[in-house]
């Protein structure tokens, strides 16, 4: 028995489930649904970096793990089903798609990036119908996915480790499996827990429902289902069309689907292997014959227009220092915090509400008070303090990305427009005021706390016995370097301004491992001896030529067996997906003589100095890794 009346109308049809997945198979088994599982000989391989956005790989994925199943089973066992389900599930976090671990390094890797984060898990799911007509396969495919946001507590070492021993993670999708020992490390769930186990059931429902039961063309701007119907609503809705047909009563599918992204009618034709979309993205008429998709608001470009706004309001929020503030007296009522901050009260109140809506803060009759993310990111003490970033951007970067446009016209850096003051090179400009070369310091620092650990684990580093990191700042990677590899002697090479001012960023405490603060100018002075240089974020500072000087320094400083490891966001050779990383290179460009670069810039910059075995591992935070080796001398 089903309760549910639609899964009841599969009971009559041949329906095959194209996962392996013993927790999907559990789901559907539960609802008293009665399918043959077919696991998909799909391999999950399809470019990550050719998608849009992370739920656009699973439902991509699931529907090929579909038609493989429909076409094999049509083709190869003579005989074809009704109906194929395929599923696919993600991770994202930081718009990284992470899958099953490879290796018990791998799920280190990801459940350290998923530790005291948010993340999104993403189930697309394609319901297959088929029909043989004359010996061929015909498919016709809906589609949808479902997002469940998902919080880790802060993991500790000990216990990351202790979860991956315990083998759980290397089957699942982002390294954990809720319904077991995973579920331990998870803080909070937002949405579908059945879809974080691997199906959105609920989501699945109400897509059979509007496939089987569409709504009638009075009331065709009810095109959502908002719950799943009850069996009376059924049989109110049913036209009692279609029982014979695999196919369900679509009269075009598609149009059924308000979000047209997400759904799609295809034919598949078998022999040729090609599938022809007949329905995606198919404008609906209203009524009055006005195409529905005309009337849709282009959400993305509308949220690109209001980006600096968005922008601008945290920066003011950062300045005030409204999360320092409540992070110290709680709730408070904008007329309270209006007073404590000498500012205007309809000036504050539309400001927190601001940030409010925009998930900074939250908003109770109590008053306003910091989110968790808040006190974690935005307070100036936060343990991953973005404070400093935020305010060399609203108070650097964003007087030179106003000239934006000169600098695109005229292809160079807008110091002198943007300060009024004869641009020198760039650390000089930074440098030459205590206050601007604090906050600069600040906001590397901020940076370099967020991504050290993804930075120093990207690759096993364990075999290196000392490591210089040039440009290496405040020390904060630094740090995070001895922290892991108790081992390695870390020393830090920076200018004698910068060096001079590392104290009052570097961690207390008598068991912080030292690191060893030395300095110099890396064009003109000797480096310190190492077994592994550092770069982080400091090429991109660089035009080729000055990198030419650079590199070959080090390497005359590189015994063979020694390495370099470059922190820098990694741009795809295309130059096209990535786009945190193009947006990086523009801001070079309002600033420096730098840019971003590819992986394959990078690996030519580095072979021409006899270092090889290049190795590029994109992160997911903000900075990816580079590690090359001198096999030769130049
Ligand atoms: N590596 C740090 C990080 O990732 O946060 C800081 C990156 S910051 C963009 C570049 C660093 O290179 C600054 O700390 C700057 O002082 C240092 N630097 C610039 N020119 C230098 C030079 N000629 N010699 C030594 N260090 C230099």
């Amino acid at each position: 028995m089903v309760l549910n009346a639609v899964l009841g109308k599969l009971g009559s049809k041949r329906v095959v489930l194209a996962s392996a997945s013993p927790r999907r198979q559990e789901i559907l088994t539960n609802v008293g649904l009665r399918f043959e599982v077919v696991p998909s000989w799909f391999k999950e391989t399809l470019e990550k970096s050719s998608f849009a956005a992370p739920y656009e790989y699973a439902v991509e994925t699931a529907k090929q793990k579909a038609l493989e199943v429909a076409n094999r089973m049509h083709v190869k066992h003579l005989r074809t089903p009704d109906i194929v389900i395929g599923a696919d599930t993600i991770v994202s976090v930081d718009e990284q798609i992470l899958e099953k671990p490879v290796d018990k390094q791998d799920a280190y890797r990801m459940l350290s990036r998923l530790s005291g984060k948010e993340h999104s898990v993403f189930t697309g799911v394609a319901i297959l119908h088929c029909r043989n007509k004359d010996n061929q396969l015909e498919t016709e495919i809906t589609d949808f996915y479902e997002e469940t946001k998902v919080k880790f507590s802060d993991l500790s070492e000990e216990l990351l480790w202790e979860y991956i021993h315990s083998g759980e993670p290397m089957d699942k999708a982002g390294g954990y499996g809720i319904q077991a020992l995973g579920g331990m490390l998870v803080e909070y769930v937002h949405g579908d827990f059945l879809n974080v186990m691997g199906f959105p059931l609920n989501h699945f429902c109400k897509k059979l429902a509007e496939l089987y039961y569409p709504p009638s063309k009075h009331n065709i701007e009810h095109k959502k289902y908002d719950s799943i119907p009850s069996v009376d609503t059924f049989e109110n809705l049913s036209d009692g069309e279609g029982e014979s047909s695999s196919f369900p009563e679509h009269k075009g599918a598609s149009k059924l689907d308000s979000s047209a992204i997400c759904s799609s009618v295809v034919v598949h034709n078998s022999e040729s292997n090609t599938a022809v979309r007949t329905g995606f993205m198919v404008p609906s008429e209203n009524q009055n014959g006005v195409s529905d998709s005309a009337a849709k608001p282009p959400s993305k470009i509308l949220e690109l227009m209001d980006g600096f706004r968005a922008s601008k309001a945290l920066f003011v929020a950062s300045k005030l220092k409204i999360f320092d503030h409540l992070k110290a007296k709680g709730p408070q009522k904008a007329v309270d915090i209006a007073s404590e901050l000498g500012t205007s009260v309809c000036g504050t109140e539309r400001l927190l509400d601001a940030c409010a809506a925009l998930g900074l803060l939250e908003k109770t009759p109590q008053g306003y008070s910091n989110t968790d993310s808040a006190n974690t990111y935005l307070t100036s003490d936060g343990e991953y303090s973005l404070h400093g970033y935020i305010i060399h951007s609203n108070d650097h970067l964003w007087p030179l990305f106003t000239n934006l446009e000169s600098a695109v016209k005229e292809g160079k850096r807008q110091n002198h427009q943007a300060f009024g003051k004869k641009a020198e090179d760039l650390f000089k400009d930074y440098y030459h005021s205590q206050e601007v070369k604090q906050r600069f310091m600040a906001a590397m620092h901020s940076i370099a706390r967020l991504t050290a650990r993804d930075v120093a684990t990207a690759f096993d580093l364990s075999c290196f016995k000392s490591a210089c990191d040039l440009g290496g700042c405040t020390g904060a990677l630094a740090y995070e370097l001895v922290k892991i590899y108790p081992n390695l002697n870390v020393t830090v090479f920076d200018l004698p301004e910068v060096i001079a001012n590392t104290s009052y960023l570097q961690p207390s405490g008598q068991h912080t491992p030292p690191v060893t603060f030395v300095s110099g100018d890396f064009f003109k002075d000797n480096i310190p001896e190492a077994d592994l240089y550092i770069l982080s974020r400091v090429l991109h500072d660089w035009p080729d030529e000055k990198i030419q000087v650079l590199l070959s320094k080090i390497s005359s400083a590189c015994k063979p067996g020694c390495g370099i490891l470059l922190a820098e966001m990694v741009l795809d050779d295309e130059k096209k997906n990535r786009s945190t990383a193009l947006l990086q290179s523009l801001n070079m460009l309002v600033q420096t003589e730098g840019k971003e670069r590819s992986g394959s810039e990078y690996r030519a910059l580095l072979e021409q100095h006899g270092f090889t075995n290049v190795k590029i591992r994109l992160t997911g935070n903000l900075l990816d890794v580079v590690l090359c080796v001198k096999t030769y001398e130049k």
